[in-house]
């Protein structure tokens, strides 16, 4: 497992994602719910130290808003407990179940 692959696992770990096995090889891997396990996305591993973060960083109103993940909402709870203030910020915003 390469140093960039096992920061993209912790950077998608944070909002309940976790990384399935390579659908290419190498290239891509499949984003999976880590509540209910379903398809949400795919990452690929050409990114660039601090990218992984950054990008699920910047997802973050959309997962807590469910415009984005999976729908049975395990990243917009997982969002919630990370930065309720955030959250909250974000539900007014986007709007949400
Ligand atoms: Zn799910």
């Amino acid at each position: 497992m390469s140093d960039i692959v096992e920061e993209i696992r912790t950077a998608y770990g944070r909002v309940g994602i976790t990384l399935d096995q390579p659908a290419t090889y190498g290239t891509y891997y499949r984003l999976l719910c880590a509540g209910c396990g379903a398809m949400v996305g795919n990452v690929g591993d050409k990114l660039l130290p601090g990218m992984a973060a950054e990008l699920v960083d910047r997802q973050f109103d959309l997962y807590a808003a469910r415009l984005m993940g999976c729908a049975c909402g395990h990243q917009d709870e997982r969002a919630r407990a990370l930065d309720p203030a955030r959250w909250e910020a974000a539900r007014r915003r986007h709007g949400g179940p």
